[in-house]
């Protein structure tokens, strides 16, 4: 059984409890302690294989690199009126994959976790 740990970044109130429990729970939550800082385990199985992640649910920033594999998730994509930085800006960001999520309508949850698991496996 491989052993992933993934690190969840960005600011405050994006969603990246939200996300997390959702991935991890199946639930959407309106209201989650912005002061917990807390790891989540979560079993999954990606292309026949089983995985166990460990993840980390912070604001930390990483180390400026771009060896690390990384997904940018632009979350809250129920709310297109209220949209904030446009799908184009996004997706030149740094160079890495891009994908719009909702944690609230359960859109792209799996495959933010499944592409940072397949990321992974091709270092
Ligand atoms: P964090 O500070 O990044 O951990 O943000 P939270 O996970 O606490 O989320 C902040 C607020 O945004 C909460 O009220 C969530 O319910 C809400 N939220 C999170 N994801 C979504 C989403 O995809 N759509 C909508 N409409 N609300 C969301
Ligand atoms: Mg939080």
């Amino acid at each position: 059984m491989h052993e992933y740990k993934l690190v969840i970044l960005g600011s405050g109130g994006i969603g990246k409890s939200a996300l997390t429990v959702q991935f991890v729970q199946g639930i959407f939550v309106e209201k989650y302690d912005p002061m917990i800082e807390d790891s989540y385990r979560k079993q999954v199985e990606v292309d026949a294989q089983q995985y166990r992640l460990e993840i980390l649910d912070t604001i930390l920033r990483v180390k400026d690199t771009d060896d690390v594999p990384m997904i940018l998730v632009g979350n809250k994509d129920d709310l297109e009126d209220e949209r904030v930085v446009g799908k184009e800006q996004a997706r030149q960001w740094n160079n890495c994959t891009f994908l719009d999520s909702s944690t609230k309508s359960k859109i792209n949850v799996n495959e933010i976790f499944y592409d940072l698991v397949r990321q992974i496996n091709r270092k």
